[in-house]
């Protein structure tokens, strides 16, 4: 399940190089080349999956486990004191490679602001008619 055009299936599968700090049958963790901070890595797996709506039940259920497993290796090695998990879907998201990734985002003391919105301040009506109509989808 490759996408010949996809660079992240390239780097995944070992035909890019790339500075790789976990590899496994399913994924590859890479170190990003334009990180947020000191040791912003990206969880890849192997197989081709344009973003989350299109991985399968297998891939995603590992992901977050494999994130945990990177986090904590992050703070023991870079000292970093948290770390955030990104994952953008889709273009008006962010989204920039259409290979299913996740970022794992170091964070240290004292370190720029990120990850971060100015929050807004709907009604409770317009909370509860967003549930509403988001719920319909889900039944
Ligand atoms: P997105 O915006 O799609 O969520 O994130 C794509 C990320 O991939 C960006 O943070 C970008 O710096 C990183 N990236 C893009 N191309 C390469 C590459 O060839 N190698 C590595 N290591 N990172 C890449
Ligand atoms: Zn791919």
């Amino acid at each position: 399940m490759r996408e010949e055009t996809c660079i992240f299936c390239k780097i995944a599968n070992g035909d890019i190089p790339a500075a790789t700090i976990y590899e496994d049958e399913q994924f590859r963790v890479i170190l990003d080349l334009g990180p947020a901070s000191k040791g912003h890595a990206l969880i890849l797996p192997k197989n081709h999956f344009a973003d989350l709506l299109a991985l399968d039940e297998e891939t995603s259920a590992k992901v977050l486990a494999l994130a945990a497993k990177i986090g904590a290796a992050m703070k023991k090695s870079l000292g970093c004191a948290g770390f955030n998990l990104v994952q953008n879907n889709g273009e008006a998201a962010g989204q920039t490679v259409f290979h299913f990734h996740m970022h794992v985002i170091p964070r240290y003391e004292g370190g720029p602001k990120m990850v971060s919105w100015e929050p807004g301040a709907p009604s409770g009506e317009e909370l509860a008619e967003l549930a509403e109509s988001i719920k319909k989808e889900l039944a």
